[in-house]
């Protein structure tokens, strides 16, 4: 603090009344953020460069279902099957259910020896995104996380997976990917540095890493300038604040006196 009072002696002293007033001015902007050739020294900034960075995705969301990908299996599982009876001495028998919960849908089949849904297990509890294979012990993505996929409007254009509704504003609705493992969250949760991932875990809304699409209710044409007329100040092409405030008084001083 002392440091500041004498910086600002300092400058008391080295400059006129009217050059102060315009380093206020500069100041004023820098602070606004009016100034993008002056940078302000920001520590917090700099050791979290991604803290508040809400950048809008360039990729545009599938407005459509993407197409199921076509499952190739490496293994067969009846042959798996015959091989574990032949070696146990006793067949393979179908996951037990301990509830109406860990049932898996019919029509998943595993992505490596394409064993049905029986002898299939949800891997990650109430998340329900990858199987356990009974038969192969392998892992398959559940292709269709959000069961009621087919309400969905809007697919994420990294992972495929149906965006859900996020938010909804007067404006504009916004969906959000909640998939944990879109390649787009996991690129940018890996760009955190170590003190981003802290502040992440206890402020998580001030980070933007999931795939985000913004719906708005209208559209560019409906869109009007809030002032009827627009401004008689041209002052695009005026370089600097100085230079600006000479000309705004400049055309003051050229307006009519009131009686
Ligand atoms: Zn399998
Ligand atoms: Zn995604």
């Amino acid at each position: 603090m002392r440091q500041i009072v004498g910086l600002v002696t300092w400058i008391c002293r080295k400059f006129l009344r009217e050059e102060i007033e315009w380093i206020v001015a500069v100041l004023t902007e820098v602070l606004a953020g009016r100034r993008r050739d002056i940078a302000i020294r920001d520590e917090f900034r700099k050791k979290h460069p991604h803290y508040r960075q809400f950048i809008v995705d360039p990729n545009p969301p599938r407005t459509a279902p993407p197409p199921p990908k076509p499952a190739a299996p490496s293994l067969d599982w009846r042959e798996l099957r015959a091989d574990y009876e032949a070696k146990h001495g006793k067949p393979l028998t179908p996951v037990r259910r301990r509830s109406a919960d860990s049932h898996v849908p019919a029509g998943h089949r595993c992505e490596h020896c394409a064993a049905p849904s029986e002898y299939l297990s949800f891997n990650d509890g109430k998340l329900r995104s990858q199987l356990r294979c009974k038969v192969c012990k392998g892992l398959s993505q559940v292709q269709c996380r959000f069961r009621k996929t087919e309400r969905a409007t809007y697919w994420c254009p990294h992972c495929d997976l149906a965006l859900y509704r996020w938010k909804i504003q007067t404006d504009v609705t916004l969906y959000k990917c909640g998939n944990d493992h879109c390649p787009a969250y996991l690129r940018a949760r890996a760009q955190l540095n170590r003190a981003e991932r802290k502040l992440q875990r206890e402020r998580p809304s001030q980070f933007s890493l999931r795939h985000i699409y913004r719906e708005y209710h209208f559209r560019r044409d409906q869109l009007q300038w809030p002032s009827p007329s627009p401004s008689r100040v041209d002052l695009d092409g005026v370089p600097t604040l100085q230079a600006r405030w000479c000309k705004l008084l400049d055309m003051a001083m050229a307006l009519p006196q009131a009686a």
